[in-house]
Parts: C-alpha cells; structure tokens; sequence
C-alpha cells in the first residue's frame, strides 16, 4: 500500500491551518531534544514564529541508552508544549514510545513520532494505524530501508495513510561521528514510496558543526523536509547538545534550505 505500484500520486499530509507536508512543499521541523521548560518552550516557539517555522519537535518521553540520563518531562511536559505551542499557530511533533502512551498523547500531539529504538515495534506500529494521527517513522538504528517501508506499511494496513519516512541516520563502523546519514535513501524512497520523506541531519551527523551541509544535501536529494534540533543554549541542553544548533546557525539554516529548495 505504501508502494508507488499502488499508488502513483505523492501522498500529501494535512495538518490543518494550512500546513501541508510533502509534494509541492518544503517543511521545516525544529526544535530541542527535549522539552525542558515552559520558559524553554517559549524562547523556541519566539525562534521559530520569527522564521515562519510551523512545526515543533521536543521529546517528552525520552529513550536514552542509560537509565540515569534524562528521561523527560512526561506527559504533563506535554501539555505545556501542547498550550504553548497551540497559542501560538506551532504543530507538534513528538516521539511516542509505548502503545499505552497513545491515549494520553493523543489529544496533545500533531505528529506522533516513531524513534528509532521502535522502528520496528510492530505492535506500536499496529496501534498507530488505528489512532488518525500523523506518523513521522524514523529508520531504524541498522534498519534496511525495506524494514523502514515494511514498518510503513504496518500503520497504513491498519488505516492511517499519514506517514512521513524518516532518514536519520545509520550505524556503522565509523566513530568519527554519531551515525552515518543515508542520503541515498532520499531519492530510493522516493522512487519506492510515495510517502514524504524526512530528513533528520542532527542524529545523522550528531555533530553540531555539520548539520548545515547535512541538511543541505538532504533538500536536494529531494527530501519534503528536514527536522534538526535547537535549543536557546545548545551546551547546556539536557540532551543531544552536541549536535543542537543556536538560534542564529538555526535561522542561517533556515534561510540557506529555503534557498536550496527554490533550487530545486
Ligand atoms: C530524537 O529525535 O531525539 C531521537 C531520539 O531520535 P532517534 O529515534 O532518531 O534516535
Ligand atoms: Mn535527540
């Protein structure tokens, strides 16, 4: 079903209030790892009105590889990202990591995200198909893009058709950085999907110096998006600093994708 065979016309996702993802538009997703603050929100929300980004990302329920690490702020941290975030016009995005979660989430998210450490949670995947909502579905950590389709194919079977894939991001033998980011992905899916594809270049390279180009490259191979991490202070986020972008190398990438995009 998620297979161009079946359907030729790209899939367009609808957020509502005019936000559309997907073929005929460039979206921008941004944000922190994590949701840490009412006062935090507020700075990123400013940050992002001020560039006429419409979509929040930021983890509440956080998958860390150590359980004394950051875990997030649950889901009364999601509200407040949800009232914040719905005064002021932002889509949420946000990484749901258990089926029992869904319920309480739902009515605060526009976007559940996959992560992933559950990319291939089939049961997960299951229940998500069933809850209407739009599905960003990240790769998994050594997923083979037929596994990412595969899992695609999980949510629409069970009648959601609003998925986004998500490169994020490989692992190899490489440790000069986090994580090997596929561009190859970008066009293969394409071809393969006519699902939205994402890009995430900030867990694809994990090294904040290189997410520009990253992200660059990623808009044109031809991704419908990119979604990247930033926070007010990068070095004192609670998560993922290292790969985080300031405001000001935020809205520089802002600028130099939308250019790119026009390029296109
Ligand atoms: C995240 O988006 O912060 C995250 C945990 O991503 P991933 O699942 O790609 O590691
Ligand atoms: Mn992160």
């Amino acid at each position: 079903l998620i297979s161009r065979k079946w359907r030729v016309e790209p899939t367009q996702i609808d957020l509502g209030d005019g936000v559309l993802i997907g073929e005929g538009n460039f979206s921008v997703m941004a944000g922190p790892c994590s949701i840490e603050s009412e006062r935090q929100i507020e700075l990123v929300v400013e940050h992002l009105k001020a560039n006429d980004v419409k979509i929040m990302r930021g983890g509440v329920f956080k998958p860390r590889s150590s359980p004394y690490a950051f875990r997030g702020l649950g889901i009364d941290g999601l509200k407040m990202f949800h009232r914040i975030c719905h005064e002021n016009g932002i889509k949420i995005i946000t990484e749901v990591m258990q089926v029992s979660q869904i319920e309480d989430m739902i009515n605060y998210v526009d976007v559940f995200q996959v992560g992933a450490r559950n990319s291939q949670n089939f049961n997960l995947l299951d229940a998500l198909g069933e809850a209407q909502k739009p599905v960003l579905l990240k790769r998994g950590i050594s997923g083979t893009l037929e596994e990412l389709l595969q899992a695609a194919e999980y949510i629409f079977s069970n009648g959601n058709e609003k998925i986004m894939l998500c490169e994020r991001g490989i692992r190899s033998y490489e440790n000069a950085y986090r994580n090997v980011l596929d561009l190859n992905a970008v066009p293969v899916l394409k071809a393969k999907s006519h699902l939205p594809v994402i890009v995430d270049p900030s867990h694809g390279i994990g090294l904040r110096d290189h997410v520009e180009p990253m992200a660059l490259a990623a808009v044109m191979a031809g991704a419908d998006g990119v979604i990247y991490e930033t926070h007010q202070k990068p070095e004192e986020a609670f998560s993922d600093g290292q790969q985080t972008l300031n405001f000001k190398e935020s809205e520089r990438l802002i600028n130099r994708m939308r250019q790119a995009y026009a390029l296109r």
